[in-house]
């Protein structure tokens, strides 16, 4: 194809310069044949120089055209492209796999097979303190300095993930390490934080062992009383030894009656979704509130309330009453004979409401009050006991504090009183 587009170009000229030739004669013709093919070399040596650059530097646009070179350089063209457009495809799919391991909630690191480390995501240099790129290249044994992450590396069997406590400054982080092979001499290590899921499961432990043992004082007491009744005769008993010891019993069933109660209304807080927002008529609850508490302390405590009868809130009425109840029973049994209780609910200066309760009673001591809201925790268990207490009321309360976005702030202060507040901000009050 070529040649032979060349041998006609070299015909027609020929014939061009033989037509002068034979018109304006012999020189003319001959000139011209001649600066013809002179033409014909320059302008091919340049357009080479065009192919020259470009074969230097295939990276860049092949040239436009270059004449007859065309048909020989179409192959190598088509074949250059295709392999600039595998590349930026292969690009693009490395690219958007590096995204996905960084979007990983994981920690994933790349080894050798002697553990030396190639490449890691930014969850995995959070989890293992690793700095990229200066720890490349490293030794992962070394730079962990975990033991038994070593012992669980050079078993060279992993089926298993291992737990492996890592120390961060002076933080201790639980972290979930599993090795895997891959790629015949290559390592895979993902990394999962697990302090928190372990911290809940030492919580639900404590909460166990914390029911039961609540429960086993009340049980062992009524399961003595049963006894006693069902092994003594009939007539060893006077009347009045027997409705003492039916008192006691019923004191103690009524206590576990009490703890089982709080335990299910804390248990439908956390499994039920947060209520509809209705609003909630606080002053009306209060005044129910009012009259049971003040039955409650049947006269052993002044009483003061506060309550601003246009101040409502978004929130569930039920439980907006057991929290606001909660903190009143309180007041009364934790505030001696002649002890004065204030009750408050006001809106606030940026437009949400605080319901308190202050007492005159025996106040708390600093190291308590941040652990207060802890199911079961009590100052004095005794005391606790000898009122009725459960020690999940304040828990009960905070929880619904929390699915009201409100906040149970704690002041107290030892012999002085204590004040008990849910503030809620103006986004639960309800408008007019
Ligand atoms: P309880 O059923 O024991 O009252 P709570 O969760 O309601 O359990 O309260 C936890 C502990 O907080 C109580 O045992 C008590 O020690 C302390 N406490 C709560 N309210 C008051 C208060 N108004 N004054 C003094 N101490 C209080």
């Amino acid at each position: 194809m070529i040649w032979l587009r060349t041998l006609i170009l070299l015909v027609l000229w020929a014939l061009l310069a033989w037509g002068l030739q034979r018109l304006i004669g012999d020189p003319a013709g001959w000139i011209t044949f001649s600066g013809g093919l002179v033409f014909l070399l320059l302008w091919r040596a340049w357009r080479m120089r065009a192919v020259s650059h470009w074969a230097h530097h295939p990276e860049t646009a092949p040239p436009p055209s270059v004449g007859p070179w065309d048909d020989i350089l179409a192959p190598l063209y088509r074949y250059t492209r295709a392999r600039a457009r595998e590349l930026t495809e292969a690009r693009a799919t490395m690219q958007s796999m590096l995204s996905a391991a960084q979007a990983l909630p994981d920690g994933i690191v790349t080894l050798s097979r002697d553990f030396h480390l190639e490449w890691c995501n930014r969850v995995a240099r959070h989890h293992l303190s690793l700095s990229l790129p200066d720890d490349r290249g490293q030794n992962l044994l070394n730079l962990l300095r975990a033991p038994e992450f070593v012992a669980y590396a050079q078993r060279e069997e992993w089926s298993e993930p291992i737990i492996v406590r890592l120390t961060h400054g002076d933080q201790e982080r639980a972290m979930m390490m599993h090795l895997a092979a891959y790629a015949s001499d290559r390592r895979l290590l993902i990394t999962r934080d697990v302090s928190q899921i372990e911290k809940l499961e030492t919580t639900r432990r404590d909460f166990v062992a914390n029911v039961s043992h609540e429960l086993r004082t009340p049980l062992t007491v009524l399961a003595g009383f049963v006894e006693t009744l069902r092994d003594m005769p009939s007539d060893a008993l006077t009347d009045e030894q027997r409705s003492q010891y039916l008192g006691l019993m019923h004191e103690q069933a009524a206590r576990m009656q009490a703890i089982v109660e709080d335990l299910l209304t804390l248990s439908t807080l956390e499994s039920s979704p947060v209520s509809d927002l209705r609003p909630v008529q606080a002053p009306t609850v209060l005044l129910t509130l009012r009259q049971q508490i003040e039955a409650l302390s049947a006269g052993r405590h002044n009483f003061q309330w506060d309550i601003n009868e246009s101040v409502d809130v978004l929130g569930a009425q039920s439980e907006m009453s057991s929290a606001m109840s909660n903190l009143l029973t309180n007041a009364v049994r934790y505030t001696p004979e002649g002890g004065t209780i204030t009750v408050n609910w006001q809106s606030t200066p940026d437009g949400g409401a605080r319901y308190s309760v202050q007492d005159t009673g025996i106040g708390i001591a600093a190291q308590h009050i941040p652990r207060l809201t802890e199911r079961f925790y009590r100052v004095d268990r005794g005391r606790s006991r000898a009122v009725g207490g459960t020690g999940l009321g304040l828990a009960i309360t905070k929880h619904i504090a929390i699915r009201h976005d409100a906040e149970l702030v704690i002041t107290s202060e030892v012999g002085r009183g204590s004040t008990f507040a849910l503030q809620f901000p103006p986004e639960r009050v309800a408008a007019d």
